[in-house]
């Protein structure tokens, strides 16, 4: 049984003070929520308010990126024994932003989630086409070599741990949502691979979430595909109503 995680992801949304005031209206949201697990993933500067503010609660804390050494001369970077140190849970990695922004390659994401892994956070791996790639009915092949490279490597029970998220990038922030039925559809495609790369065992445990434009309207019926394991929320995961509705529908 897979337990659906629904993972807030704030961007560069909210202040330190922002940022805890938010997670005490959320903890009361959520109180007595059982059978899903939440997480927030705010900016660096928040982390480490939010962690203390989350002690003792259902809420878990993920950060939106790291560097894949341990520490070193890399202005402006922050490692995973920093953001393991502080109480991270989760790293999200590969965010298709990261990739169009900052030119992150399946590469680098294949080396920071092994760096994750070693440091004992659970990598969340961004994976998703393009509009053009989708018009062109290339789904398959470009969310197929995305998992196989960023995922290269990895023992079948590391698959198993690790959390893969399917977020077609036109749905990202632009209200566009895919159907239910064509995210389930990626995301069994992509626990088929799973299955191929590291055994039936780790694909049936892996959690495979989708992500882009969800919100309460959509949330029960895109969670409610069988292979669709919780949500990456963007937009949504900034108001304590809307996400707290979307945990509820899941
Ligand atoms: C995201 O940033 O991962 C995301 C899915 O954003 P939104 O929910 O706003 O589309």
């Amino acid at each position: 049984m897979r337990i659906p995680l629904l993972a807030g992801n704030w961007k560069m949304y909210k202040t330190v003070t922002e940022a805890v005031e938010f997670v005490r209206g959320l903890k009361e949201a959520l109180a007595g929520v059982q059978g899903v697990e939440v997480a927030v993933c705010p900016p660096f500067t928040a982390l480490y308010a939010v962690a203390r503010e989350l002690e003792g609660s259902n809420i878990v804390l993920g950060a939106q990126n790291m560097h894949r050494a341990e520490e070193g001369a890399y202005t402006g970077e922050i490692s995973p024994v920093m953001l393991k140190e502080i109480g991270c849970r989760y790293v999200i990695l590969g965010h298709s932003e990261r990739r169009q922004y900052f030119g992150e390659s399946d590469e680098d994401v294949n080396a920071k989630v092994k760096a994750a892994l070693k440091h004992g956070l659970v990598p969340i791996v961004c994976v998703g086409e393009r509009l053009e790639e989708r018009e062109a009915g290339h789904t398959e092949r470009v969310v197929g070599a995305q998992v196989r490279r960023s995922l290269a490597g990895l023992s079948g029970t590391e698959l198993a741990g690790l959390v893969v998220a399917y977020e077609p990038v036109w749905a990202i922030g632009t209200g566009r949502t895919a159907s239910p039925e064509d995210a389930q559809q990626v995301n069994a495609f992509i626990r088929c691979l799973l299955a191929e790369m590291g055994g039936q065992e780790a694909a049936r445990q892996v959690r495979i979430q989708y992500g882009g434009s969800v919100k309460p309207e959509n949330a029960a019926e895109l969670l409610g595909q069988p292979d669709i394991d919780g949500a990456l929320v963007g937009g949504a995961s900034l108001k304590v109503d809307s996400f707290g509705a979307i945990v509820r529908a899941a």
